[in-house]
């Protein structure tokens, strides 16, 4: 049994913003075909100015609920396009979810993670197939409760989030955007990976990454 403290939250922020700094380039690649190709740099933001915002906390002083919300908030101000408000409610609703804890164990951890899919699901009212970072979050978020409900450790359960979110953000390339910008091409988005989806697939593998080796 894993025990995550605030200290290892925020080294967890760090993670994603190298990744995602990594990610860049393709994931604006990725927005230029169906979206306006700012994805990557809006996600390289939001995870730098969370990663600073969290790395700012006395980690010793402050409990896992006001690291993600202190995260969301830096997210949100950080970010102008629709991924913004998406990830900083995906943080507040991780936030309430381990509220009162000091430390998460495996399934804390675990019902944070099912909040953040759930809250950027009410967030975006996108459902499965819309082609959204939802055909990545949703699967995610159920591979990792089966998982844990199965009788899998942290390691596992993440494990398993990750591999949904890949074949979820696959599976966006034959679906038709109904949601978001990549909705006004109609058709014409069919064939490509959602950007969002493929953000969400590095998202989870960093936090796996992060919270488990
Ligand atoms: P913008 O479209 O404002 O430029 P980004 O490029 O940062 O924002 O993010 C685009 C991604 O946001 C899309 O690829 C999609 O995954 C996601 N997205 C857009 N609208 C929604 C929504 N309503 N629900 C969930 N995800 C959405
Ligand atoms: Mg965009």
């Amino acid at each position: 049994m894993t025990t995550i403290d605030t200290a290892r939250l925020a080294r967890m922020f760090a993670t994603i913003a190298t990744a995602m700094s990594a990610d860049r380039d393709r994931l604006c690649a990725l927005d230029g075909v169906i979206g306006d190709a700012d994805h990557g740099i809006a996600m390289e933001l939001g995870f730098s100015a969370a990663r600073d915002a969290v790395a700012a906390l006395d980690a010793g002083a402050t409990d896992p609920t006001t690291l993600l919300n202190t995260a969301a908030k830096s997210f949100l101000n950080a970010v102008g396009a629709s991924s913004g408000p998406l990830y900083a409610t995906a943080f507040m609703r991780g936030a309430a979810a381990v509220k009162g804890k000091t430390t998460l164990d495996d399934s804390d951890v675990v019902s944070l993670f099912q909040a953040m899919a759930k809250g950027i699901q009410d967030r975006g009212k996108a459902e499965p197939g819309e082609k959204t970072m939802i055909d990545a979050w949703a699967p995610a978020a159920q591979a990792a409760g089966e998982a844990m409900a199965s009788g899998k450790d942290l390691a596992g359960s993440l494990e398993a989030a990750a591999q949904a979110a890949k074949a979820g953000a696959e599976a966006t390339k034959a679906m038709i955007a109904t949601k978001g910008r990549a909705s006004r091409l109609g058709e014409r988005s069919l064939g490509h990976m959602d950007p969002g989806a493929a953000s969400a697939v590095t998202v989870i593998e960093a936090m796996r990454t992060a919270l488990t080796d």
